[in-house]
């Protein structure tokens, strides 16, 4: 300790407070436990102020200027005009409402905050630096450490986010501007997201993507129903290119693309948007005073109570790996809290749902029928087109369809792979089968309400069973 310290004692020290570190905190301190959370920067994390809640704003007010202006179909005439600044003031508004919230209830629960930014100093210690000069030091001794620390964008040679036109996600969420022409380098979920916001907000749109086709890791026919959907906005796609350099200025860039045999294309645009994923902020704790190393990606490995090589020192959400989403952290900061408090829990990950809020959004939890068989597995399937279902009608909206994949014999559900509109409220209920070990036979018999896109789950778990009422039966 430093002369001047201030030094404090805490069960349990959380540092970043995403959903993986404030979760874990108010569950540790409703355990009883005296809980110390730090956080360097804003309460809620990426999720909250950067990532999943102002995107899903932007996503809303970009539907609704898209929807009201293409419903002439339905006898509706409006020209939408987006006022991009008062949509940056409102999107700010629900952010400040939900971080605000964040502290609030840390706050009730009897969790400790500081504002500062934590390193390892040994295995019961860390040093909390406060932020700004001659703001002083403080050391704070814990029995139990949660590393929440959470992940950054990645930057790609040549594209510097500290450069006014080259935007990551965050300064594409903080925008209050829609630039006439953006490129946007990647084609996972959030270039993806981010690319249909734009569109649909009026720009144009010219994804590069290294790889064939859009969003990587989703079975081909869940990512086709949303690049075809994508390419009729206006998106344009251009598959097997890497983004080399940009050139210009204020008035306007150059983005230039290679492919792998050294073809070379040039996109003109105002911004570029980097998005090809992001890596775990694990290079700033001084891990080695403790004698913790990171894997090669920068990962700290844990087990199923997430406890780190170090018994007390637990790591959750995006520094502890894939899938890097917030309600995985959260359930993660949830099992390391009651393993503090000497619970005997484990994380399970056999139903973790991911979404991706495109259009339509896409929605998949648990097992593919591949992934099923290769886990020995004898796989059935049952799957019902959008068209099949009148709410889906109704909405206007009947590109994509439900699947589900199930364990022949008992029928127990394996997996679901949704591409729907509301896909990621969909999956709830598949993700909820699997976590209760319901079969096909529960999923069919139960009814749901019409008319609903949900009734599609009912149809596809019957069709599984060679019931279906309104889709063909094979
Ligand atoms: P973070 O939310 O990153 O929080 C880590 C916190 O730790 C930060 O606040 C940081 O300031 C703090 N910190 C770091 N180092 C220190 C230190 N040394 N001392 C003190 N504090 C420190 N996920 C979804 O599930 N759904 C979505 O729709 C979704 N959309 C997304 C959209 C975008 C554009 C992005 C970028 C991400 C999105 N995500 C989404 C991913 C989601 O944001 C992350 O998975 C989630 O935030 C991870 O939570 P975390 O607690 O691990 O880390």
């Amino acid at each position: 300790m430093v002369m001047g310290d201030i030094a404090t004692g805490t069960d349990v020290l959380v540092i970043g407070g995403g959903p993986g570190g404030y979760v874990a905190a108010i569950r540790a301190a409703q355990r009883g436990l005296a809980t110390t959370l730090v956080e360097r920067d804003a309460y809620g994390g990426t999720c909250l102020n950067h990532g999943c809640i102002p995107s899903k704003a932007f996503i809303t007010a970009a539907d609704v200027a898209h929807d009201a202006g293409g419903a002439e179909e339905m006898g509706v005439h409006a020209d939408p005009v987006v006022d991009a600044s008062a949509m940056a003031d409102w999107k700010d508004g629900v952010v400040d409402e939900l971080t605000g919230g964040v502290e609030t209830l840390c706050e009730a629960n009897g969790v400790d905050l500081i504002d500062g930014t934590a390193a390892f100093e040994d295995e019961h210690t860390a040093r909390i630096a406060h932020g700004g000069e001659g703001q002083g030091m403080e050391t704070v001794e814990f029995e139990h450490a949660v590393v929440a620390t959470g992940s950054r964008p990645l930057s790609i040679p040549g594209f510097d986010f500290a450069d006014d036109p080259v935007w990551s996600s965050r300064n594409a969420l903080s925008t209050d501007d829609v630039p006439d022409r953006l490129v946007v380098v990647g084609a996972g979920y959030i270039g993806m997201e981010l690319s249909t916001t734009f569109a649909k907000l009026g720009a144009d749109v010219t994804v590069v993507e290294l790889l064939d086709d859009v969003l990587p890791g989703y079975e081909d026919d869940l990512s086709g129903v949303v690049r075809r959907r994508a390419e009729r906005l206006g998106i344009d796609f251009n598959f097997g290119e890497s983004a080399a350099e940009w050139t210009g200025g204020a008035d306007g860039i150059t983005v230039r693309t290679e492919t792998e045999d050294g073809e070379e294309s040039a996109y003109d645009a105002d911004r570029v948007l980097v998005a090809v994923g992001r890596e775990p902020v694990t290079d700033t704790l001084e891990l080695e005073s403790v004698g913790l190393t990171p894997d090669d990606d920068g990962f700290l490995a844990t087990d199923e109570q997430m406890r780190t090589a170090l018994d007390h020192v637990f790591a959750v959400g995006d520094v502890a790996g894939e899938p890097m989403l917030a309600h995985k952290a959260s359930a993660e900061g949830i099992v390391a809290a009651e393993a503090a408090a000497g619970e005997p829990v484990a994380f399970d990950h056999r139903a973790i749902p991911a979404a991706v809020f495109t259009d339509p959004e896409i929605g998949t939890v648990g097992l593919t029928e591949a992934e099923a068989a290769d886990q020995g597995f004898d796989p059935v399937v049952g799957e019902t087109p959008l068209r099949a279902n009148g709410r889906a009608l109704t909405l206007n909206d009947t590109d994509g369809f439900v699947r589900v994949v199930a364990e022949a014999d008992a029928g127990f559900l394996l997996g679901a792979q949704i591409v729907a509109p509301e896909a990621s409220e969909l999956v709830a209920e598949a993700a909820l089968a699997i976590e209760m070990g319901a079969t096909l036979e529960d999923v069919a018999g139960t009814v749901h309400t019409h008319p609903t896109l949900s009734e599609a789950v009912v149809e596809a778990a019957e069709h599984a069973r060679g019931e279906a009422i309104h889709t063909r039966n094979r």
